[in-house]
């Protein structure tokens, strides 16, 4: 029962795909990056700022995360760390919207961001004026948004909810007979309407990450290998989560190569992923999903353009001259807020974490 609204392809600018594979293969050289590990500590000390990354940023931004004492998740535990550490200054790795989301989560801090050209393929898909006309047409539905939204999408939706928890409040709304709509992610609205039987109008946007792995080459790559276990973000297309044996939020996947006894994992997400992965599971083997069909013809090939586009050098910028700071208006903060806060509460009421431990 999904609806598609008219959406137009977002304008996505990607880096050529060897070119965001070399910066997972060929960090600043030791000397060079020491230096400016040195020098981004006193800017961190004397900014009271401290370093939150996204799971999905290169292994270095990580790797100053964990040096600086800082702090590695997802979106939303980015934020909740980031409002109980004592810092006023939050640097934020990642992409625009988690920029937001730590901002309305902790209006009183200043939110830096490494860099303000970091979109997100889901984020762009759903602009605000045609999202909102959307809505408007539905007035009867209860408005559902993933996480990766901008801060004016979270303000006029009803709930904001992270891919740990969408089942479960997509299914309590069904419960309580409630229509929905949900966006952007077309692929994780299929999965959550699969699995509840909700009445879902779906919006039409995907992560250009995840929607390039690719089923066909996923069951080759298991018959090669058939001790692995698949392990499967939910905005991969169908037929790949068909393939899964874990179906999962970033959190749930590391959680999954941790306590899980298979040795060898095919991993259908983003691979910034495993720097947590090794970290949580060392010795465990860990292989990217292929993307793209046969020869790689992929754009992204399993990694974030925009993620890899947060640097070391960019971090320094930041902290030495106080710019790319994030401002969300107090009236979206607070409306934001409240769509967060209904997520929080059912959380709590469901006794589910939906925050990350950081060492899942
Ligand atoms: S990996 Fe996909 S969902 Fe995550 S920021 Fe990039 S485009 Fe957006």
């Amino acid at each position: 029962m999904s609806a598609r609204s008219s959406m137009s392809s977002c304008t996505v600018s990607l880096r050529n795909p060897s070119e965001s594979r070399e910066v997972l293969t060929r960090p600043s050289s030791a000397i060079d990056r020491a230096r400016r590990v040195k020098r981004i500590k006193k800017l961190l000390k004397a900014e009271d700022a401290v370093l939150v990354a996204h799971y999905y940023t290169d292994p270095e931004i990580q790797a100053l995360a964990d040096e600086t004492g800082g702090y590695i998740s997802d979106s939303l535990d980015m934020a909740r760390f980031g409002h109980e550490h004592s810092a006023s200054t939050l640097l934020v790795a990642g992409v625009r919207f988690m920029g937001e989301t730590a901002k309305i989560l902790n209006p009183e801090k200043r939110v830096l961001m490494p860099t303000l050209d970091a979109q997100c393929s889901l984020d762009l898909s759903c602009p605000i004026d045609r999202f909102s006309a959307f809505c408007d047409q539905h007035p009867d539905r209860t408005v559902v948004v993933y996480a990766n939204t901008s801060a004016d999408v979270k303000a006029r939706a009803d709930w904001v909810v992270t891919s740990g928890i969408a089942l479960k409040v997509i299914q309590h709304l069904a419960d309580c007979g409630e229509k929905i709509i949900w966006a952007p992610d077309r692929y994780l609205g299929n999965y959550v309407q699969k699995h509840t039987g909700a009445d879902m109008l779906i919006w039409d946007g995907a992560c250009i990450v995840h929607e390039e792995f690719r089923a066909q080459e996923l069951e080759k790559l298991k018959l090669q290998y058939p001790d692995a276990k698949v392990l499967v973000h939910p905005e991969s297309p169908p037929a790949v989560i068909d393939l899964a044996d874990v179906v999962g939020s970033t959190t749930q996947l590391i959680t999954a190569v941790k306590t899980m006894s298979t040795r060898r994992f095919i991993v259908a997400t983003d691979n910034g992923i495993f720097y947590k992965m090794r970290q949580a599971a060392p010795g465990k083997i860990l292989m990217e999903a292929p993307t793209g069909g046969v020869g790689a013809a992929c754009q992204s090939c399993a990694h974030c353009p925009w993620m890899a586009m947060n640097t070391l050098q960019d971090v320094e910028q930041v902290l030495a001259t106080g710019s790319n700071e994030i401002r969300v208006d107090p009236h979206t903060t607070q409306m934001a807020q409240r769509s967060l806060q209904r997520m929080l509460d059912f959380s709590n009421n469901q006794q589910v974490n939906v925050f990350a431990t950081g060492n899942a």
